[in-house]
């Protein structure tokens, strides 16, 4: 075999490597990602059933509910603080911001007295 033929078959035997390794690198990138969105999707089926078993049981004593409904009622006044500083309050509605004085929410269009009144 001639110098040439050698150098050839080298070259030859290389790039079959190469495409082997960018194959498993391809695969490997695939994989991961398959595994990124299946993760994604179990913390989004743990969140939809924790909601489900939060509305079912918020009355109950479980240490989690409670944390629960205190972070979501700390939200809230977080949320009517920003609503404040921002000159209006959260339609009670949409949430969207009132500006003071409106007697109709921009966003959904119900009558802000109405619900203040309900
Ligand atoms: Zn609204």
């Amino acid at each position: 075999m001639g110098l040439l033929d050698e150098l050839s078959d080298s070259i030859a035997s290389t790039t079959k490597e190469f495409g082997k390794f960018a194959q498993n690198a391809g695969d490997l990138t695939k994989l991961q990602y398959d595994k990124k969105v299946k993760e994604g999707e179990l913390i989004k089926l743990y969140e939809k059933l924790g909601k489900k078993y939060y509305q079912e049981h918020k009355e109950e004593d479980i240490e989690e509910i409670k944390e629960i409904t205190a972070v979501t009622l700390r939200i809230k006044e977080i949320s009517e603080d920003i609503m404040a500083l921002k000159g209006g309050v959260a339609c009670p509605k949409c949430q969207a911001l009132v500006k003071n004085g409106s007697k109709y929410c921009s966003a959904c269009g119900a009558k802000i007295e109405d619900i203040f009144e309900e």
